[in-house]
């Protein structure tokens, strides 16, 4: 099992808005894996920061991300989530680091990457700009990923605007599609099927 990170917060150092890393799990992992290679690999941008800090994009207020401090238990709280921006890294900047790191994950010989690596194929071709190489299958599956995102920022912006009704449905939708997804793409490759992660 690789370590797994529910969330990784960042914040801008402005106007403090959380930025939720763990919703570019790819793009960090990828990062490990050029600057620490494949040995004790875990998700999330724990004891990596001062490789990922350069690589993002600046807030929509113009201000850099930091890693986001944990001040006390309650930021924790199942109940409080903490829904970030989804962050994004400075393309060209990424690049070098991502095309080093997938090099590394397809290299090793570790059953767990090898495992990430399949289910990071698609969106890694994309990001390192190989979508020529992607098949009709992978086109899929980035296609349904893609409107999984966009339900979930339904999903949130119902909450936010106090739309109960819009939320789960909203919600049902993204149970539904996500299900057809995990029995598509995530078990369908498995051969342990149920003992995903
Ligand atoms: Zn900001």
């Amino acid at each position: 099992m690789i370590p797994a990170a529910r969330s990784d917060l960042w914040q801008c150092r402005q106007c403090g808005a959380h930025h939720e890393l763990a919703t570019r799990s790819l793009e960090v992992g990828l990062v490990r894996l050029a600057v620490d290679g494949e040995s004790g690999f875990r998700l999330g941008s724990d004891g990596i920061e001062a490789h990922i800090e350069p690589l993002l994009a600046p807030c929509a207020c113009g201000g850099r991300l930091t890693r986001g401090q944990t001040p006390n238990e309650t930021a924790t709280e199942p109940s409080q989530p903490a829904f970030g921006v989804r962050p994004r890294f400075a393309a060209e900047a990424l690049r070098p680091l991502a095309e080093r790191g997938w090099a590394v994950l397809e290299a090793s010989a570790d059953r767990r990457l090898a495992r990430l690596a399949a289910l990071w194929r698609s969106r890694a071709l994309v990001l390192l700009g190989r979508e020529d190489e992607l098949t009709r299958e992978q086109q899929l599956e980035l296609r349904l990923e893609g409107r999984l995102a966009r339900l979930q920022a339904d999903i949130e912006r119902a909450r936010e605007a106090g739309d109960d009704d819009a939320a789960q449905a909203a919600h049902a939708r993204y149970i539904e599609l996500g299900t057809t997804f995990v029995r598509r793409f995530v078990l369908s490759g498995d051969d342990r099927a149920g003992t995903a992660g």
